[in-house]
């Protein structure tokens, strides 16, 4: 599937420091290897409610991650998933009388354009989870037929639908004792930490069916779900015509872009369980090896101190923004202002300093003429600490803003060396 344009990234001169970064797995601050390339997965929109600032907010973080590699002299492979057959889709899709596919197509071009505004780095494969179906079946037939996987029969559901037979489930016992004795193995738990009373709890409101009958566990994932009247399905030899669950998508996408295992897994801390942790399961079933080196997680973001969600009605979305007159540039830099792992609240006021900043920074850079001076390579040198502490953005900012100050109020030189750091690490272009 067709990314976006890829944004213009100046090199700086010298080299920064690999990050350290907080991995949510380790529990603890982990030094990035330096590799010969890094591999980079964050998990990709369902295309409905696109861009809220959630998204925009992840998607942002993981840009900073891949630039700061960059920096490093570390060149990076970025992959990222579209799920653009699942069952959230379908049920805004019936529910607000679109064809499915169309609301789809309609939501990832409006994703591309709030990603190319926002200047977020482009995947090198930008893939479609429908256009995966072939290879995921593979996957799930592999999974079945090593008996990590099992066919349930049909059943009555609660409505008093009669579901089909067929629907095939991920044994996670099996799986877990497939990598007992191996330091690498996976074990139930193993990214998120969560109580098995928080893990169940979780389960069923992000998607999962516990209750389902004849699972072996309750918290045994779907990998594939028999096509049923009204669903779209596609057929798959040895399984039966249906589509996949929503782990093994990210699980089988991410093997054959990167490999097992690549750098960092990234998302939302809303994919930490089961999303993340049942998909390394898949990853370490289908491999032999751990999904990730690291995985890493971004807070939640809130708005006027409330959740921001659809059912709310709350959601702020990064077109409407735009087409309100605002600078993805001034969007770009109110989300940062804001440290990556935190849970936030979107706030006029935080636009408002955003808006500020880059007034500030336009006038220090216009006056900042000539080769770059003492102060502006101490700033580079600062930034680049910042973002080398866990992506600290909100300090980055910090020292630009007390580098444009001084610049505007007692003058300095190297304002493309600071044009160029801004662009470069923090994604901020500030045009003519
Ligand atoms: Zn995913």
């Amino acid at each position: 599937m067709r990314a976006w344009e890829q944004p213009p990234i100046p090199s700086l001169p010298g080299q920064a420091p690999l990050p350290t970064i907080f991995d949510t797995a380790l529990g603890a601050r982990a030094t990035l290897e330096r590799q010969e390339q890094a591999g980079l997965y964050v998990c990709g929109i369902t295309p409905y409610d696109a861009t809220h600032m959630g998204h925009a907010a992840t998607y942002v973080a993981f840009d900073l991650l891949n630039r700061a590699w960059r920096d490093a002299g570390v060149p990076v492979k970025f992959a990222q998933n579209v799920t653009d057959v699942d069952d959230p889709l379908l049920e805004r899709a019936a529910a607000t009388g679109v064809d499915w596919q169309e609301l789809a197509e309609q939501q990832i071009e409006l994703f591309r354009t709030d990603m190319v505004a926002l200047n977020v780095i482009a995947p090198d494969n930008y893939v479609s989870v429908v256009d995966s179906i072939p290879a995921v079946a593979q996957a799930v037939l592999e999974l079945l037929e090593s008996g990590l996987a099992y066919r349930l029969p049909g059943f009555t559901d609660e409505q008093g639908n009669q579901q089909p037979e067929g629907d095939i489930y991920f044994d996670l016992d099996a799986a877990q004792k497939l990598g007992e004795g191996s330091k690498h193995g996976w074990k139930l738990g193993q990214i998120a930490h969560y109580t098995p009373e928080e893990m169940l709890t979780i389960f069923s409101q992000r998607g999962g069916d516990p209750l389902r009958p004849g699972k072996r566990k309750a918290l045994d994932p779907l990998l594939w779900r028999v096509a049923r009247a009204g669903e779209p399905s596609w057929p798959a030899e040895g399984l039966g015509a249906g589509r996949p669950g929503w782990h093994i998508e990210c699980s089988v996408i991410s093997g054959s872009h990167l490999g097992a295992p690549f750098s960092v897994q990234g998302g939302g801390s809303d994919l930490i369980f089961p999303h993340h942790d049942l998909g390394a399961s898949h990853s370490y079933a289908l491999t032999g090896q751990p999904m990730a080196r690291h995985y890493m997680h971004t807070g939640m973001v809130g708005l006027d101190g409330e959740k921001m969600s659809k059912s709310l009605g709350n959601l702020v979305l990064v077109s409407k923004l735009r087409q309100a007159g605002v600078e993805p540039a001034a969007i770009r830099l109110a989300i940062m202002d804001n440290h990556y792992r935190t849970d936030w609240f979107w706030h006029n006021d935080l636009l408002d300093k955003a808006k500020g900043r880059l007034e500030l920074y336009r006038s220090a850079l216009a006056s900042a003429e000539g080769e770059a001076d003492e102060a502006a390579l101490a700033l580079l040198a600062s930034v680049r600490d910042a973002l080398a502490d866990d992506l600290n953005s909100p300090a980055a900012l910090v020292a630009i803003d007390q580098w444009a100050l001084s610049v505007v109020e007692h003058g300095g030189r190297g304002g493309q060396l600071v044009a160029d750091l801004l662009s470069a690490r923090l994604g901020v272009l500030l045009g003519a």
